[in-house]
């Protein structure tokens, strides 16, 4: 199937009911005649690939037979525009240089087996869908996810779900019983690689748990959603990227622990760190390693010094997402931007950091046993891997 009719047919499926995908054709719960109506799973119409490669949409049912586009104006009309521009820049290109070769989707046993269940409504719910899953959908709002972010985002009532159906971790360990946001990781080509859980209701801990779906990938959230010709921002967790135009995140090990993939993979890229830099001696020392390397980096001015009254009461910002959350920044972008430091500059407003940090010697013995601590650390995730 043509990739961008594929990236659009899973673009809309928030929005079909009983959507399957059998890794060649997709299946739904026919929206034109509504399906069966004893037999609520029914799945009778499809998507599908003619002789002549076109993608169009068919119902054993009604027997409706139309073009993806005409299905997209029919039920999902706000993806019609952005659809039928990525078509027409594909076909110009095409046209242009004719010998290009159509991209193949190919895919492994392990992924159509995960990409069906996160898609049967049995197993993975939709965030969107709000009767299921009250407090994923809470917190998503209370995050201020942009509502486009909100649909590709699942519920599971039990993490173990998804253990479960991952041969690499079916045999594992039992994991904690808990709810969870599923957030799926595709790479450029719209191959799922990852899904990371974000635990509900597990306090401050243990928050984060990533699953590998299928092997050899960067461990990257965003990368089917970015435009390479534009800066592309990186953070530290997906949820927060989800509130910045153009940006990626990575999960688990540090932002620098993928310096040669976006090295390879991005033509202009910011690095945005947590503020606790100014703080966390280990993310202050990663920052002047990614200046040093060219990066460029955001460097937070104020705002997370001052404390704000918000509803009343005062709170002190901690990340980019309060940015957000409190509005107290209207374009988070341009924010971003007009923070963005590299090479010397970066250096001076790191250093008077760094000054500030030996100003705090007399938590001499504290210090020395923290460093003590983390050589410790360091030399243990040596031995692990
Ligand atoms: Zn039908």
């Amino acid at each position: 199937m043509d990739f961008i009719d594929r990236k659009y047919i899973l673009l809309s499926s928030p929005y079909l009911q009983n959507f399957k995908d059998t890794g060649k054709i997709f299946k739904i719960k026919c929206i034109y005649c509504g399906d069966s109506k004893k037999n609520p799973n029914k799945t009778r119409g499809f998507f599908y690939v003619t002789d002549d490669n076109k993608t169009r949409y068919k119902c054993h049912n009604c027997q409706v037979n139309v073009s993806l586009y005409q299905f997209l104006t029919d039920h999902v009309n706000h993806l019609c525009r952005d659809y039928r521009m990525e078509k027409f820049k594909d076909n110009f290109v095409h046209t242009e240089k004719k010998e290009e070769i159509s991209f193949e989707y190919t895919k492994s046993e392990s992924q159509i087996g995960l990409e069906n269940k996160i898609k049967s409504s049995n197993v993975l719910k939709y965030c969107k869908h709000i009767s299921d899953n009250e407090s994923a959908y809470k917190y998503l709002l209370q995050r201020k996810i942009p509502e486009n972010h909100i649909d590709s985002l699942y519920y599971v009532e039990n993490i173990n779900i998804i253990r479960e159906n991952l041969a690499e971790y079916i045999n594992g360990e039992k994991l904690p019983d808990v709810e969870a946001i599923v957030i799926p990781f595709y790479n450029k080509d719209w191959v799922l690689t990852h899904v990371q859980c974000r635990m509900l209701n597990t306090g401050e801990s243990f928050r984060y748990l990533t699953f590998e779906v299928e092997k050899g990938h960067e461990k990257v959230w965003g990368m089917n959603n970015i435009d390479l010709n534009k800066e592309v921002f990186i953070f530290e967790g997906a949820l927060d990227a989800m509130c910045v135009d153009n940006a990626i995140a990575v999960a688990g090990a540090s932002l620098n622990a993928s310096q040669k993939f976006y090295d390879d993979n991005l033509k202009d890229y910011t690095m945005v760190y947590d503020s606790d830099y100014v703080s966390n001696t280990e993310i202050f020392n990663q920052i002047f390693k990614a200046v040093d390397h060219g990066n460029k980096v955001v460097l937070y001015d104020d705002i997370f010094v001052n404390t704000y009254m918000i509803d009343g009461e005062p709170k002190k910002l901690k990340d980019v997402n309060d940015l957000v959350k409190y509005g107290v920044v209207s374009n988070i972008n341009k924010y971003l931007i007009a923070n963005t430091y590299k090479g010397l500059k970066a250096r001076l407003i790191l250093s008077s950091l760094s000054i500030n940090q030996l100003t705090r010697k007399s938590k001499k013995w504290e210090n020395k046993n923290q460093s003590s601590m983390s050589g410790m650390k360091q030399r243990l995730k040596i031995k692990r891997t």
